[in-house]
Order: structure tokens, then sequence, then C-alpha cells
């Protein structure tokens, strides 16, 4: 019979939300190992419990619940009857084969009733294991932790402590829009805002049928990737080409990719409001290419009124590969595509485009039909996991 014992951080926890967060939490794991053979989860002071049937695969559900954000640490832990020296004898037990010469018991007692406190079964099960062991106690930095709960039907015990990713249950913070392109870096801005507690709704812009499909099969496999961590995703796929052929039509070259990217942004903040999202998540970094110059990010955003959370602007693009890289979406990302912003772009876009030069642009454009198309002719596609 597995057991899992979670941990969270209650730094995190304003009072008030607190009951909120674990609830969110509780339901996220639940979703992540669902088809695991998971049969009851239980709140108890700080922590959930969780419990499996016989023939779960511990690999497995350990996989999943490293991935769930808001978990800062998980053990795997065994069930005794709630009684000492069945505790003692438990431990002892499992303890055979493993070596160490420090240790520590970290005993928490969940139910009052139980005949010690938690500093005496902490010195009677200690005393156990350095007679059977000769490992030294070392509350500060011991080589095997020895974490023991006290619970009203029965006692765990464990060992080891997995770190999960820590952050906020996803949802905790509200819901957001993320443009995502195929690229290395929107995966990299969209992962961290779901680490921060938002739900995301992926937009992705592609110019089929003047370019090939290459970019959206990469975001179908990107947003697959990054459902693991949400469990359930919508993806809008915004055919571009035809806007961009009615920008091109009206606009001087070197503005162009600073018009591509304000009609992104309104077409995401449309899509936004229907989602009922409070902010737009783009995988932008300071000056990593033209368009992204403290200059043009200000023109940029100022054609939306939703705020723009941009997670990576601070971080070198080494930072962002090795990020991409522990998240698993980099490979993805590295697949050729062919990207809408390839599509009639200048050799020399502008980097400090004038905000009255582009509006002065944007006026020969019907800005609220582009809209109105590229919101009417999306596609949406649902992704769960697990599926
Ligand atoms: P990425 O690696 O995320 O593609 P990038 O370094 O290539 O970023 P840009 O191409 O300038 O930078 O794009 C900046 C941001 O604009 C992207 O991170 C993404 O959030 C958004 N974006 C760009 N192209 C698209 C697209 N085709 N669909 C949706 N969002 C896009
Ligand atoms: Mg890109």
């Amino acid at each position: 019979m597995t057991s899992i014992l979670v941990r969270y951080h209650e730094i995190a926890l304003k009072k008030g939300n607190r009951p909120y967060f674990v609830e969110l939490l509780k339901r996220n794991l639940v979703s992540a190992v669902k088809d695991l053979g998971f049969k009851e989860i239980r709140s108890l002071p700080g922590r959930l419990l969780m419990l499996f049937g016989e023939q779960a695969d511990e690999e497995k559900i350990g996989r999943r619940i490293e991935r769930v954000f808001g978990v800062a640490n998980f053990s795997f832990v065994e069930r005794t009857s709630l009684d000492l020296e069945a505790l003692k004898s438990g431990i002892l037990e499992a303890l055979d084969g493993r070596r160490f010469s420090s240790f520590r018991i970290d005993a928490k007692r969940g139910d009052k009733g139980f005949p010690l406190t938690s500093p005496e079964i902490n010195r009677e099960i200690g005393a156990a294991v350095k007679e059977t062991t000769g490992a030294r106690v070392d509350l500060k930095n011991a080589e095997c932790t020895i974490s023991i709960e006290i619970l009203p039907r029965d006692a765990f015990f464990g060992f080891d402590k997995i770190a999960g990713p820590g952050g906020l249950p996803v949802g905790a913070s509200g819901r957001a829009v993320s443009l995502i392109s195929g690229g290395i870096d929107s995966p990299v801005a969209s992962y961290r805002m779901m680490q921060r507690g938002c739900r995301l709704i992926f937009v992705h812009f592609h110019s089929a049928p003047y370019l090939d499909k290459s970019s959206q099969e990469k975001v179908r496999e990107l947003v697959k990737l990054l459902t693991r961590h949400q469990f359930a995703s919508r993806l809008y796929l915004v055919p571009f080409g035809e806007i961009q052929r009615q920008i091109v039509a009206a606009v001087m070259r070197p503005l162009r990719v600073v018009l591509y990217r304000r009609m992104m942004m309104r077409i995401a903040e449309a899509i936004a409001k229907k989602e009922k999202a409070s902010a737009l998540v783009t995988g932008e970094s300071l000056a990593q290419v033209a368009s992204q110059t403290l200059e043009n990010l200000a023109v940029i955003e100022k054609a939306a009124t939703l705020s723009i959370l941009r997670p990576l602007v601070g971080m070198d693009k080494q930072e962002i590969i090795d990020q991409a890289r522990r998240i698993g979406t980099f490979e993805t990302s590295c697949i050729p595509d062919q990207d809408c912003c390839q599509l009639f772009v200048p050799r020399h876009p502008a980097t400090k485009a004038r905000l009255a030069d582009v509006e002065e642009a944007e006026s020969r454009l019907d800005l609220a039909g582009l809209i109105q198309l590229g919101v009417e002719k999306a596609e949406v596609e649902e992704f769960r996991f697990p599926d």
C-alpha cells in the first residue's frame, strides 16, 4: 500500500486564503494521479496525506507529484498501527539495509490522544535507531531524516524527502492568456506563471496557408507538455496571415513587426475578455531581438489595456535555455518551423518605434475588423492530462 505525505510552504499562505489554497492543491494533486490507483487524500496541519491502492506504481506517482505547483516536498511513507512498539519495529525493519552515519527523528502528533508527546516519540524511537544502526543523532545536518506522523486512526513513517517544484497551486492566482509561439521563450514564460498560481489559456498566431502548419504542430506539443502542470488547457489557434497581409499593404516596412505584435496583443486581449482572464503573458526578454527594446516593448504594450506579464524580461538567453531543458520543452522548441513572424518581415525592423508613427500607420487599418477576424476565425482545441 503506497502512501505519500505532501508538504507545502506555509509562508505563502496568507491566513484568509489558506483553506482555498489547500483545497486547490488537493484538487490538483488528485488530478495529477487520479489514474494511478489513487484512493484518498486527507488534510493534516500543514501537510496532506495521499493514499493509494495495492499495486500503485510509485515511480510514476512520484514523477507526477514532482510537477504539481505548491508542493514543497513529499515523502513516500509506510502505515503502522497506532502503537509505539509497532512504529519502532516498522521503522527498524524498513531501515534494514540503509546506511547512514547521522539521523534525526521528526515526529508530528496530529492526534493529541496518543500517550506520548512528539519529543517523547523522538527520544524513544531515536534511542532504538541509535542502538540498532550505530548512527549518531544530528538535528542540523542529518544524513537520514525519519518523519513520523501520528494520526487519529494510524501512524505513518518515511525517510527521504523528494523536492517539489514549489510555487502556488495553479488557479490560486487567477487566469491569464499566454501568447505561445513555438519558440524557446514563451513555454518557459508560461511555466513560470503557472508556478506562480496562474491558470493559463494559450493563444498561438500562425500564418497558414501562407506558411505551412509546422508552428501549430509544435505549439500543440508544447501545450501538451505544459498541461502536465495544469491538467486542462485550452489553445486558440489564430490565423494571422490575412491580418499580416493587410498590415503589409498599409504600412512601411520597418514598423511591420511592431504592428504585428500590437495586433497580437489586441486579439489576445479580446480572447482574454471572453475567457475572463485578467492578464497577458509573453516570453519577451529585454533586448533579445529588435522587437524587444525598451522603446518597442512600451509601444507594444500600449495596444492592450490588460497588464502584460513578462516573466523572462530580465533573464539571459542561456538561463532561459537551461530552464527550458529542465522543464522538458527545449527539444520541441528547437524543431525548425515556419513562424508567422517570418512572413513579410523586413531585414531591418525598427528598434525604436515611435508611438505617433505607429498610430498614424494603424489609422489606415480597420483595427476592430481585424480583431474580430482573428477572434472569429480562431480554432479552439482542448488538452487534458492525464489523457
Ligand atoms: P519565443 O522564443 O517565445 O518565440 P522570441 O525570442 O522568438 O520568443 P519574439 O518572436 O519576438 O521572441 O516573440 C516575443 C513574444 O511574443 C513571444 O515570447 C510570445 O509570447 C509572443 N509571440 C511571438 N510570436 C508569436 C506567435 N506566433 N503566437 C503567439 N505568440 C507569439
Ligand atoms: Mg519567436
